[in-house]
């Protein structure tokens, strides 16, 4: 069986922070995505998860309690935890910015890879604190905001007792993400005494690497992932998303293509009997610590390519450039 870890970054917007907008303002926009009159943040993706049978894993980040304090977590925390979907901890530390007494005397940083590691030590598990202390059960796993961590944060990670780390995406590594990670790796791994669980994706072009996130993959791409996936019997399958990615760029109205595409994907995910819906807590506690598999990516189809490259070159000028009236 390959578990499917349908991840989703759940996460208040900085720069619309920086742009004024109240907290209340932003928490609307940005995790519950209300535009138009409905919701399609995290409430409608549960939803859809539900429907189908599947488990999502929300990184919520934190990191605004140090400028608005931590009231705000208790409701997006318990909304997550009531209907049995897990809450997993993200950061990011763009917020010390404004931070009105900083945890770490002063420094900032855009990534967590960007601090020492005590720092990173203070700042995760002032975070993982947060968390719990607005009601989530222990925290397990961790996503590094623009996947800005390095061996450091895995280090921490260890030194606090989180067991998962999912800022690997062979995308961003050695720009963003400063893990000495190989790019190759597909499944799981344990390093600096962390299971490492990288973001699955395609190879969309011959030595090409194309991450499974919901805006940036077509449905075929994901289908054709995550059948490839179950196929070679992977232990699991990482997709990524946002808590307003259903949002055009611009928050003010739905993206009809990517709920699209979230659609399709939980539908081929309740059709395959070889894939079940899980979070890390559902994973085998020694999956890291298996022997090592050879294991492949999606393999290349320029037709699929071509078709994503199509498809979202119409969404752009549909969702985005508001050329269409809707
Ligand atoms: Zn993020």
């Amino acid at each position: 069986m390959t578990a499917l870890l349908i991840t989703v970054d759940t996460e208040l917007s900085s720069s619309l922070h920086q742009r004024g907008l109240s907290l209340e303002e932003n928490v609307r926009r940005s995790i519950w995505a209300e535009a138009q009159g409905r919701g399609w943040g995290v409430g409608w993706q549960m939803d859809l998860l539900d429907r189908f049978g599947l488990k999502g894993v929300f990184f919520l980040d934190p990191m605004p309690a140090l400028v608005h304090g931590a009231d705000f977590l208790m409701p997006i925390v318990g909304a997550i935890v009531g209907r049995g979907h897990e809450v997993q901890m993200h950061i990011h530390t763009e917020w010390l910015a404004w931070a009105q007494q900083s945890p770490v005397g002063g420094r900032q940083g855009r990534n967590i890879g960007d601090f020492t590691l005590d720092d990173q030590v203070v700042l995760l598990s002032l975070a993982k604190g947060l968390l719990e202390d607005a009601g989530a059960p222990p925290i397990t796993a961790f996503r590094a905001g623009n996947f800005g961590a390095n061996d450091d944060t895995l280090r921490a990670l260890a030194s606090i007792g989180v067991a998962w780390d999912s800022s690997v995406n062979p995308a961003y590594l050695g720009r963003e993400c400063g893990i000495s990670a190989d790019p190759a790796q597909i499944g799981a791994t344990r390093l600096w005494g962390v299971g490492e669980l990288p973001v699955s994706g395609i190879a969309d072009r011959p030595g090409g690497f194309r991450p499974a996130q919901i805006c940036a993959m077509s449905a075929a791409e994901m289908r054709a992932g995550l059948r490839h996936a179950a196929r070679e019997g992977q232990d699991a399958f990482t997709v990524v998303t946002h808590s307003f990615e259903m949002l055009s760029r611009d928050r003010q109205r739905p993206n009809g293509a990517v709920i699209a595409r979230f659609e399709a994907l939980c539908r081929e995910a309740a059709r395959l009997s070889a894939v079940h819906g899980a979070g890390y807590n559902d994973l085998p506690a020694d999956l890291a610590d298996r022997p090592a598999r050879t294991l492949s990516r999606a393999a290349p189809s320029r037709l699929r390519t071509g078709l994503r490259i199509a498809q979202q070159a119409w969404a752009t000028w549909r969702y985005e450039h508001r050329l269409v009236p809707a």
